[in-house]
């Protein structure tokens, strides 16, 4: 299969490295700078490569893996080169703003958001195997072609990844709670220390800092543009669980300020047992 890739970044170039590594697929990527188009094919992660998106008319699925704001530009300006046939699939981590937008520019589109990533960016920080083991989520519509959410899901699974299909709706109120609001408590968690206005204190804290800060700050401490592209096309997801979470937070504080350490050890014996359910 002919498989292009526009955006070679973190999820576009760890997608190519594994397609490529099939040994079965051309990969064709698109990509900003011509930098990053020369490296990909250095890499052997690409067998051409261009900032010129004309050399997708020969692809057969398309991965759109640009950041979320560059998607409808990106189609708009693809839909000439490509034919009826060819397939387009994106990686954002939002999904009913994109997939409205997109499947009206081009009816043979399947949203998708593969459930990897680390806190880096750039082609840089692609890695072989990121997508094993992970969900990757599928969001079509009523108009989307069966047959395009066949063959996308196919490939995912040729990543081993596990394909699971939702609609674009449930799809954002779900990563609002456990991948856009923990980015946000976890941002929010760094700058309660990096402000602390006693300098002993805060200087004491970084010295102190050990697995536990950096289990719990490393979302926040990610990439800014990929955080500001969530709350700003999964807003309305994200305020009501920023709210749900402010109303844990302040029952939590109420109960030490009235120091109710049996309704606080309450909470927290449940959540220990939540969470291994939940994960
Ligand atoms: P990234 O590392 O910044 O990669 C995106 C790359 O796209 C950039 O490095 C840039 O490469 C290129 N680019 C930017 N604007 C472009 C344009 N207009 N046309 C072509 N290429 C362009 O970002 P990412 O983390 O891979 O995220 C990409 C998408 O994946 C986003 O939609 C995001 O929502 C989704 N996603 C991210 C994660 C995550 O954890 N990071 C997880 C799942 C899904 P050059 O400037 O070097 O050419």
């Amino acid at each position: 299969m002919n498989i292009g890739i526009v955006g070679l970044g973190l999820i576009g170039g760890s997608l190519g490295m594994d397609l490529k590594a099939l040994g079965d697929h051309y990969l064709l990527g698109v990509s900003r700078r011509e930098t990053t188009c020369q490296k990909a094919m250095e890499w052997g992660i690409m067998d051409e490569a261009s900032p010129n998106l004309a050399l997708l008319s020969k692809a057969d699925v398309i991965f759109l893996c640009t950041p979320l704001a560059a998607l409808r530009p990106t189609v708009n300006q693809l839909v000439p080169h490509l034919s009826s046939a060819t397939i387009l699939t994106d990686v954002g981590s939002v999904k009913a703003s994109v997939v409205n937008d997109l499947a009206t520019l081009w009816p043979n589109f399947v949203g998708g958001h593969p459930m990897a990533g680390t806190a880096e960016s750039g082609l840089d920080a692609a890695q072989a195997e990121l997508f094993v083991d992970r969900v990757y989520a599928l969001t079509p519509v009523e108009s989307t072609p069966q047959a395009s959410v066949e063959v996308v899901a196919g490939i995912a699974r040729s990543l081993q990844a596990r394909v699971i299909h939702c609609s674009p709706e449930e799809h954002d109120r779900a990563v609002a709670l456990i991948s856009h609001l923990p980015v946000m408590v976890s941002a929010s968690l760094i700058a309660a220390c990096t402000t602390n206005e006693n300098e002993d204190v805060r200087s004491l804290a970084q010295t102190l800092a050990s697995s536990g800060f950096r289990d719990t700050s490393r979302v926040g401490g990610g990439n800014p543009e990929l955080g500001m592209m969530m709350a700003r096309y999964n807003k309305d997801a994200m305020v009501r669980a920023l709210s749900a979470y402010r109303h844990e937070l302040d029952q939590i504080t109420q109960h030490i300020e009235a120091e109710d350490w049996r309704e606080l050890e309450g909470i927290l014996k449940e959540t220990q047992r939540d969470r291994q359910t939940f994960l």
